[in-house]
């Protein structure tokens, strides 16, 4: 399988400014030293609780924010220290899904205009060429091409997300973040935005960070997972292997916690009970150890790293290094 991406050594710490003064009283470790590769081809997703680091990592992945410190090499080049010119070429190819669309669209705009706002932004004018292109992604989309003349606020949000992902291929990027796409939509029409994106990716050879807090969600879209706890990859694994065999006593509780369709689960312990703590102040050694019904010693004094179990399965927890 060949690299996309590949995330070395990954910073992000968000500086505290005291109000009246400006100065920095501390940080928000958002995301630490984060290695994680994304393939060609592959939808990677990205669970953990709010606040876990997940947006940051989509975000510092496409450079839309300052990175503390690391490398993101995207076919092979770092991409967080090209100047603004020599990102054009990689802004054509990386687009972002938000989980509202209603954010992401010009409320102003008719469809039209969005949809061929991106051709404007990359200097691409041949209106012949533009308007076949709108006319193939509505195809691809499942919209009809009586959208076009109307403004965003006449959609319903299953219809906006379609919308707002229509503008993010209509240049054939090599990859997108789409990050919590479903969350604020029924859940009857999250089946169809999850059905729309897989087909996306097969037929537009897409590769896809897919951001989410559902894992029901992920077990649907996913090739594979990489689980995050307080801004560090806890474990990683292809989707069989995750949902099969999956190691970290944080995955278990995630797991733990997905509603189950007739009732409660047996066995099922209380494993997330207690808070995350504040990535202000994050816990020594391990930093699940605070709310980990298995830790001792060890994972409240050193911090366990990723250890492999098996081809593509990593996991950060002293019960099996
Ligand atoms: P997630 O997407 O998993 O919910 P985020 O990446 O949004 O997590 O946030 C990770 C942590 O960083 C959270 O504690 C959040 O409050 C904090 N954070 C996010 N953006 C900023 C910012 N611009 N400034 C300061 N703190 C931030
Ligand atoms: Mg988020």
């Amino acid at each position: 399988m060949k690299k996309l991406f590949e995330i070395k050594n990954l910073s992000v710490h968000y500086p505290v400014v005291d109000g009246i003064m400006g100065n920095i009283k501390g940080y928000v470790y958002a995301l630490n030293n984060v290695d994680l590769d994304i393939y060609e081809n592959e939808i990677l997703a990205l669970v953990g609780e709010s606040g876990s680091g997940k947006s940051t990592l989509g975000n510092s992945i496409l450079k839309l924010i300052n990175h503390t410190s690391g490398e993101v090499l995207f076919k092979g080049e770092n991409i967080l220290n090209k100047t603004k010119k020599e990102l054009k070429g990689f802004r054509k190819h990386s687009q972002l899904i938000f989980q509202n669309p209603y954010m992401s669209l010009n409320p102003r705009m008719k469809i039209y205009y969005i949809l061929r706002e991106p051709f404007i932004i990359h200097g691409i004018k041949d209106k012949k060429e533009i308007n076949e292109r709108i006319k193939k992604i509505l195809e691809l989309t499942g919209l009809s091409e009586d959208v076009l003349n109307r403004y965003p606020h006449e959609f319903s949000g299953g219809q906006r997300q379609r919308i707002a992902i229509a503008r993010a291929i209509i240049l054939n990027p090599a990859f997108i973040v789409a990050d919590e796409p479903v969350s604020a939509l029924d859940v009857s029409i999250q089946a169809q935005i999850v059905n729309l994106l897989t087909d996306l990716k097969k037929h537009l050879n897409l590769t896809m960070l897919f951001i989410s807090h559902d894992l029901s969600v992920v077990k649907y879209i996913s090739d594979r997972i990489a689980v995050m706890y307080l801004g560090e990859i806890v474990e990683t694994a292809p989707k069989e292997e995750f949902f099969t065999r999956h190691k970290h006593p944080y995955s278990q509780a995630l797991l733990n916690s997905v509603p189950v369709i007739g009732g409660r689960r047996e066995n099922q312990k209380e494993l997330l009970s207690g808070d995350v703590p504040s990535p202000q102040n994050p816990p020594a050694g391990c930093k699940f150890h605070t709310r980990c019904p298995y830790a001792f010693d060890k994972c409240r004094n050193e911090h366990p790293d990723l250890c492999r179990l098996s081809d593509g399965h990593y996991v950060r927890c002293f019960l099996f290094a």
